[in-house]
């Protein structure tokens, strides 16, 4: 792929207004450069091997000059690296994308622009106010706040206080004195409604709805703040009517799971990637909607490994059952057949086995139908099971670096011959170490394990911070995981009957907080 500058909109807020350019631009990013995200959600999307450069503050908490953002977007496309910009809203409106664009033009850069949903529109949207409506506001004008400060300077107040149209005034919640002052002074009506949106599209989205009379009173009591936007004209009355959003919130808000912190540490599936689209499952959807954050913090790397899979696929006439303990493993031994040319007619001898719902799902889409399944999904459930099927012979277990050793030895001691097949490695993600001590240091109220391996990297990379876990509620998965938590000291108080993430969430709905 050629080198180029992706100047990227991530849209208002709520990550389900990116884009799909954007979200395949951030998925094939080598480097992405941000700032001030309202949602850092969208930074998962990203490759775990991309670079991730902040330039919303430096250490001394000055932010990055713009100079200097310029300087580095060239020096990473210079170095034949995909670049994505990414920024708040659209990047041309009032997102210095322009000077970004032409400076790269000077350079001789090729880039793109992503246009992005803007807060100036969408915002509003989300308050229940339609920027323009029929026999209400036929013209739409967006400003920047920065240039109010002054009477007659950069804004011709006494043209803009004649405007019919809805104004829109963005990052001036810090000048809203004078806003609202020229606006008087200049001729329009203290009756003129008027609102203020802070946080918007997110779930912390506030707004207050007055008149340029009584205004600055509402916002001061309400304590507004930024990122926060101004709406000015007749539209705003419709949003007493049409308030879906902040409705929708403060009724998840009168809820249990209201403000409560979900930590999610198990990997998206590279099929969730490809959709780019389901960030998680859509039980995740419930857990929000009964007013719960959830935090998806990926604390494990997966990558695939070859080597003793294609040393089972040689012999795989010399095996009597392959079983398979996770999806990941399915997905490497298909990835594994493919790379081989192997001929799938030559599995027709061997038996199959999978340990969960999961695995069995993945190898039933690959038209693989499983001859045992335990009801139960456990390793050991499985190891009944076989053993009831009075077969003996030999069996691969495809597993990753760490796991199936419980299953391996007692394959052995009920007498088969049991060889452990590594698909792939877990690693801990050392990319995602700054977030997820800033999330636990924030406070966790519910932290979630899919596996003993996402527990083990959570200590590795958490350090002190573990300790916060302690005071959350923690769900396991399986008996088996719950197992590798208790030994490291930790109180597992939530453990589903069905063992997949769903049937995690199901438990802890059912349960309340
Ligand atoms: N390019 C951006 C605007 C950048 S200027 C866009 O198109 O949206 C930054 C200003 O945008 C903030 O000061 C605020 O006025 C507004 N803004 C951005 N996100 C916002 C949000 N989620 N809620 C309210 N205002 C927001």
């Amino acid at each position: 792929m050629e080198a180029k500058v992706f100047l990227v909109g991530a849209g208002p807020g709520d990550p389900g207004l990116l884009t799909l350019k954007a979200v395949e631009v951030i998925r094939h990013a080598d480097s992405i450069v941000y700032d001030r995200l309202a949602n850092h959600e969208i930074l998962e999307l990203a490759r775990d091997d991309a670079e991730l450069v902040d330039v919303g503050k430096r250490p001394d908490r000055h932010p990055v000059p713009q100079e200097e953002i310029n300087r580095i977007l060239a020096k990473k496309a210079l170095e034949g690296k995909r670049v994505v910009r990414l920024k708040g809203g659209d990047p041309f409106v009032f997102g210095r994308g322009g000077e970004e664009a032409l400076f790269l033009t000077k350079m001789g850069i090729p880039f793109e622009v992503i246009p992005g949903i803007t807060s100036a529109i969408a915002v509003p949207a989300y308050a229940g106010i339609p920027v323009t409506h029929r026999n209400t506001s036929s013209a739409l004008h967006i400003f920047t706040g920065h240039a109010c400060a002054q009477r007659t300077e950069d804004i011709d107040w006494r043209i803009v206080a004649k405007l019919d149209g809805t104004l829109i005034f963005l990052m001036g919640l810090r000048k809203i004195d004078k806003i609202v002052e020229n606006l008087l002074v200049y001729g329009k009506s203290p009756e003129t409604p008027i609102a203020v949106i802070m946080e918007g599209t997110t779930l912390r989205q506030k707004t207050v709805c007055g008149r340029l009379s009584d205004i600055m009173e509402k916002v001061r009591s309400a304590a507004m703040k930024n990122p926060a936007l101004i709406v000015v004209g007749d539209v705003v009355n419709l949003s007493k009517d049409l308030d879906w959003y902040e409705k929708g919130l403060n009724r998840a808000r009168e809820r249990e799971m209201s403000g409560k912190r979900i930590l999610i540490t198990g990997s998206l599936s590279e099929e969730d990637k490809d959709t780019g689209m389901r960030f998680l499952p859509q039980e995740v959807a419930l857990l929000k909607n009964e007013g719960a954050e959830v935090i998806h913090c990926p604390v494990l790397k997966i990558s695939p490994a070859y080597h003793d899979l294609e040393e089972l696929l040689e012999k795989i006439e010399c095996f009597d059952w392959l079983i398979f303990t996770s999806k990941n493993g399915v997905e490497s031994f298909f990835a594994a057949l493919g790379k081989k040319r192997f001929d799938a007619r030559r599995l027709k001898n061997v038996r199959i086995a999978a340990t969960g719902a999961r695995t069995r799902e993945m190898l039933e889409e690959h038209f693989l139908f499983p001859d045992v399944v335990p009801e139960e999904y456990t390793s050991l459930n499985l190891l009944e099971m076989l053993e009831q099927e009075k077969s003996v012979g030999n069996v691969a277990v495809v597993t990753s670096d760490i796991g199936g050793e419980e299953l391996i030895s007692g394959l052995r001691r009920a007498g088969f011959c049991a060889r452990k097949v590594v698909a792939y490695k877990n690693e801990p993600n050392y990319e995602k170490r700054d977030r997820l001590v800033r999330e636990l240091d924030r406070g966790i109220d519910i932290a979630i394990f899919t596996s003993p391996s996402t527990f083990r990297s959570i200590q590795v990379l958490a350090g002190e911070s573990i300790e916060k876990i302690k005071s959350a509620r923690i769900a396991a998965i399986g008996p088996t995981t719950k197992k590798a938590i208790e030994k490291e000291g930790f109180k597992v108080d939530i453990m589903p009957e069905e063992h997949t993430l769903e049937g995690i969430i199901r438990e802890i709905l059912k349960r309340g907080m």
